[in-house]
């Protein structure tokens, strides 16, 4: 038996047991004549004490050569601690070992693994072993399994059924390049990995399964963004004979479920908002709702004067930074900076300085008097003690710059409560989005999203303009799922397919399977995916995915510790019938 106990496991109920335990040096103290040895597992922490008056010489010479986290057992009494530690579980206890067994040494770890450690991230990775023996990666781990468990126990309450799909598929296309295999089998012919269960969800209604889930691993070779992983983990759904608002209200019941079940907390409210009204009022389809400034449009109380840039402009559009009169003349330029800069790409802000006598004070005085200021203090929702911001040009270049305007602001005035959960549905998302690229319109969620039935007949004319039924749930402004209701009849997955840009022959070739099972009493369905990653870190009060997951991969798609992606050796590529060109 390698232990009786765990290391976080001992109180001063069990004083003059004897116990055995095991575990890793975290560190000792050797004062000559008593040497300190605090013991860790997964648990927690216990302190060994050897003393010379207790402990034979030969073991103390023992413990006096454990290195950091050498792997030992340890057989002793439990004893009251001389002086206790309030900030350890087990501080008011210790070990007098009898028996000292050393079951592995271990090297000097490249980074002190404690909370707080010295160790870079590239070396962490490198060593993600040794990092995740420290808390606070350990503790996210535990956090992310209790998160799925919630997760399995809600969607089983509510009877789905988890079903695991096949990884070694053909491609699907959603948006992203696909990760191909070679089949050493069949010459010149590759697999894909799946950039989602979609089509295999869709078949599963179609053969009944009514409710589905599953927590599955998906794949994107998609060129990398800040915290974006190549293979990512999703809580992938599907429902049939569901309309948008039955699938919204079960996973408004899931979110909540985890809200309380996770934080103890209840939502009180989770509103609704269309995606139109999204682009008005954030500039953004995943808005941060735990804060105002909302967009204020200025068109019609800025356009009457001779203020050029504003004339001539798409939309001129404002918020109101709550206390932002505060702001040095310093500050607000660093601001016009941070806009500037080629990420946002600004051209410049005007801004209009609310007093507390109610005057106003803007930099562009020269063309606009108080009553006219007045009027962009009352469309952007200022008050006094307020700085009003306004940006202007075109309307989507506007609206993202402002938005991370917004977002920025915010973080810097500490709006951004990690504590607090504000979800979010966005629906009525548009159908298809135009690719400037490509020149024709790609789908904006995927091929297989229904247009709302009575937008169909605008497809031959305003194909931009078609809504539909798909839907993205946000919580503090992070899009952490998304979804919609199907085509579930072969005509109007040919007329998609066809609006996209593919033959007849094309669509039969690459979705042949799909269009037939459409043939077979498909039911109307609908579903939605969760990233995983990201809702474990945001539940978790953080953003950084990477932290939730166990072996991650770097900012260039790298796993540091295996080394991958790697060559193979030229027997493997001739079997795999592949001629690698290395110049
Ligand atoms: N397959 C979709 C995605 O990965 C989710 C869905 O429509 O259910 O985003």
């Amino acid at each position: 038996m390698y232990r009786s106990h765990h290391c976080g496991q001992l109180r001063s109920s069990n004083i003059n047991e004897e116990v055995t335990l095991s575990g890793w040096v975290q560190k000792s103290r050797d004062k000559g004549f008593v040497i300190w040895v605090d013991l860790r597992d997964r648990y927690g922490i216990t302190q060994l004490i050897f003393d010379a008056e207790r402990t034979p010489e030969a073991m103390m010479t023992m413990a006096k050569s454990l290195g950091r986290e050498f792997v030992i057992q340890v057989t002793g009494s439990v004893i009251e601690r001389a002086s206790k530690n309030p900030n350890l579980e087990t501080g008011d206890i210790e070990i007098l070992v009898s028996k000292l067994t050393v079951l592995n040494e271990a090297k000097v770890p490249p980074f002190t693994i404690e909370d707080q450690t010295d160790g870079g991230e590239e070396l962490r990775m490198k060593y993600r072993y040794l990092d995740i023996r420290r808390n606070p990666v350990k503790d996210n781990l535990i956090f992310r399994h209790k998160v799925t468990q919630e997760v399995r126990s809600y969607l089983s309450s509510q009877e789905f059924v988890e079903v695991e799909t096949p990884y070694l598929i053909k491609s699907t296309p959603e948006g992203a390049r696909d990760f191909v295999v070679p089949s050493r089998m069949n010459e010149g012919q590759f697999y894909a990995l799946p950039q989602s269960p979609q089509t295999f969800k869709q078949l599963l209604m179609v053969g009944g399964m009514d409710k589905y889930f599953q927590i599955v691993k998906c794949f994107r070779d998609e060129d990398l963004r800040a915290d974006r992983q190549p293979e990512f983990t999703q809580i992938d759904c599907e429902m049939a004979f569901v309309d948008q608002e039955d699938i919204l209200n079960i996973f408004e019941g899931l979110t909540r479920h985890l809200i309380t079940s996770i934080h103890g907390k209840d939502i009180t409210s989770f509103p609704r908002m269309t995606y139109d009204e999204a682009m008005e009022t954030y500039g953004n389809d995943k808005p941060d709702i735990r804060f105002g400034m909302k967009f204020g449009e200025l068109n019609a109380v800025t356009q009457h004067k001779d203020f050029s840039v504003f004339n001539a402009a798409e939309l001129v559009v404002g918020i109101a930074v709550p206390g932002g009169n505060s702001f040095t003349r310093k500050e607000i330029d660093g601001i016009i900076n941070w806009l500037k800069r080629p990420q946002i790409g600004a051209l410049g802000m005007i801004y209009s300085r609310c007093n507390d006598d109610g005057t106003y004070k803007s930099s562009v005085d020269k063309f606009y008097d108080q009553d006219d200021l007045g009027k962009w203090a009352e469309v952007t929702g200022a008050q006094s003690g307020d700085l009003v911001c306004v940006l202007s040009g075109p309307t989507d270049k506007v609206r993202a710059q402002l938005s991370a305007l917004r977002m920025e602001l915010a973080e810097r005035l500490g709006l951004r409560n990690p504590k607090e959960f504000a979800p979010l549905w966005v629906t009525d998302f548009p159908l298809l989005e135009w690719d400037e690229d490509s020149k024709r319109y790609h789908a904006m969620h995927h091929p297989f999203t229904a247009p709302k039935p009575d937008q169909i007949s605008l497809l031959d004319t305003d194909p931009g303009a078609v809504k539909a039924n798909a839907y993205d749930l946000v919580l503090n402004g992070n899009e952490i799922g998304g979804g919609s209701i199907r085509i579930h009849d072969k005509a109007t997955q040919a007329l998609m397919f066809d609006h996209l840009g593919f033959t007849p022959e094309e669509a039969k070739e690459q979705f042949g399977f799909l269009m037939n099972a459409f043939e077979y009493g498909a039911p109307p369905h609908g579903g939605l995916a969760f990233g995983l990653d990201r809702l474990v870190a945001i539940l978790g009060g953080q953003e950084t995915i990477r932290d939730f997951i166990a072996f991650p991969k770097n900012n260039s798609g790298r796993d540091v510790m295996i080394d991958a992606p790697s060559p193979i050796d030229t027997t493997q590529l001739n079997e795999l019938h592949l001629k690698v060109d290395l110049k």
